[in-house]
């Protein structure tokens, strides 16, 4: 058994050819010993089933090893599929050899049969992945990055890998992490001219103006890469590194923005529940009762609509007393979005037409001459999920914005000559795929969507 011969124990369990000779190579879960044999729980992380393995009392190093194994040991198993008789599996290797490829000393071990807490186990992001779980965590981000992919690439929308080394610093969307090559103790602005590029450089928080660019030379395109904010927000929603799919699309308005936009979550729910239904099986009975039945019924409903200024009205009349007060010009919080989604419209809501002066400044103003073309997804449970826009295409409202702001238009020479030179209406929006992933597992905190999450304070490996 030495190239890679071994049965992934997925497609075993999917074909089930009892009679063959099969071998499997994976981490023993348990050991459980009766009358001169052991039952050996063993998965090899390719779905969440384990396959369970007779080693008889006759096997040459039964006494020696096997009766010493114990969780987290790395086993190869070569043996015969036959039917169970155990309840809850149809299937089970009868193993004509078990070799043991690595210990695990049951001492020290981290990983106990009991179920530990997810803070537990992010203090041991190295191992979290051989819990159920974070293995189904592991799975289902695989799949759905995948569909993300097929979802634009069926559509004609072309991929731009847009840089994560970026200078442009106010790109409106939070704290950048600046970046130098220097050792120094200066800072920002003044090391900038002495540093690597000559000027500030940081982190991107965001693709989408590197995103217009090509937009607006291939017409539909997408981003799907890391992003990195250094907000110090603690929250079950925040990370300061995460990855963000952004779709940019030429000659599309506000309408065209939320109809992608809507198309997209719904077919990513169905690709899952469709891709994944040992995981999202796992997730629905035991992170969050009755998960399957709220992402069906977002699946079938078309998501409510309203603006920014009926929404603050809705808010105002509301029974409820918010930690923050809403008015008309202020930033709707988290628990506002969540009234309106979870309490008042029961199903995902697309919120339009904020004021401008909280938006940045690349978004389009209306002809109200106070609310920008923007629109923002909020899904139970979580909040804002998606948060997008028109674009301003034409040269003059923009400096004016930019000014307004006090953006130094001279540093954004090159965005601006995309409205100088054959300017077209475009639109786009950015959906975090962590909170996606956190919609869809119903994981209370977005650390466990990620496998290494970042967060102030915590970054161990
Ligand atoms: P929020 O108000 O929730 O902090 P935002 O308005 O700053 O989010 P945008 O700049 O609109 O977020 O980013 C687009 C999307 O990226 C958000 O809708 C969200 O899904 C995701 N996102 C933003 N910040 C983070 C973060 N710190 N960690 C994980 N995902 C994030
Ligand atoms: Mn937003």
């Amino acid at each position: 058994m030495g190239e890679n011969v071994q049965t992934r124990i997925k497609n075993l369990l999917a074909k089930k050819t009892v009679g063959s000779l099969v071998q499997v190579a994976g981490w023993i879960r348990t050991r459980r010993d009766t009358g001169g044999f052991s039952f050996l729980e063993v998965n090899d992380g390719s779905c969440l089933a384990n396959i369970q393995v007779i080693a008889d009392g006759s096997l040459a190093n039964y006494e020696a090893e096997i009766r010493k194994l114990s969780a987290g040991c790395s086993v190869m198993v070569e043996g015969t599929l036959q039917a169970s008789p155990a309840k809850g599996q149809d299937v089970e290797i009868l193993a004509a050899e078990v070799v043991v490829v690595g210990w695990a000393d049951p001492e020290h071990y981290p990983l106990q049969k009991k179920r530990h807490s997810f803070e537990f186990l992010r203090e041991i992001s190295h191992l979290r992945p051989r819990t159920n779980a974070l293995g189904a965590v592991a799975r289902v981000r695989s799949r759905m990055s995948y569909a993300v992919h097929t979802f634009f690439q069926e559509r004609g929308f072309c991929q731009v890998h847009t840089p994560i080394i970026t200078t442009s610093d106010c790109e409106g969307a939070g704290e950048m992490f600046q970046l130098t090559a220097m050792e120094t103790s200066l800072k920002g602005e003044e090391a900038g001219p002495q540093d690597f590029f000559g000027r500030k450089a940081g982190l991107t928080v965001s693709g989408q103006l590197q995103a217009e660019v090509y937009a607006l030379a291939l017409g539909n395109v997408y981003t799907f890469g890391p992003t990195f904010r250094a907000e110090n927000s603690n929250t079950s929603r925040h990370l300061a590194e995460f990855w963000m799919i952004e779709p940019e699309m030429a000659f599309c308005d506000l309408r065209g923005n939320m109809r992608i936009a809507e198309d997209l979550l719904k077919y990513l729910l169905n690709d899952v529940i469709t891709h994944c239904p040992d995981d999202m099986d796992l997730f629905d009975r035991f992170i969050e009762k009755g998960l399957l039945a709220k992402l069906r019924g977002v699946m079938e409903q078309d998501f409510a609509h309203i603006t920014y200024t009926e929404a603050v009205d809705r808010l105002l009349q509301a029974q409820k007393k918010f930690e923050f007060q809403v008015r008309w010009g202020v930033d709707l919080q988290s628990e506002h979005e969540r009234y309106l989604t979870e309490e008042v419209f029961l199903r995902p809501l697309i919120v339009t037409d904020y004021p401008a002066t909280i938006k940045p400044f690349y978004m389009r103003v209306n002809d109200d001459g106070r609310t920008v073309a923007a629109m923002d997804i909020l899904v139970p449970g979580i909040g804002e999920i998606i948060g997008g826009s028109q674009r301003e295409e034409r040269l003059d409202v923009l400096t004016a914005r930019m000014a307004t702001a006090g953006i130094n238009t001279a540093d954004y020479a090159w965005y601006l000559d995309l409205r100088r030179y054959g300017t077209v209406p475009h639109a786009g929006f950015g959906l975090g795929f962590e909170r996606l992933i956190q919609f869809v597992s119903g994981m209370a905190n977005i650390r466990e969507t990620i496998p290494f999450p970042r967060t102030p304070g915590f970054a161990p490996c």
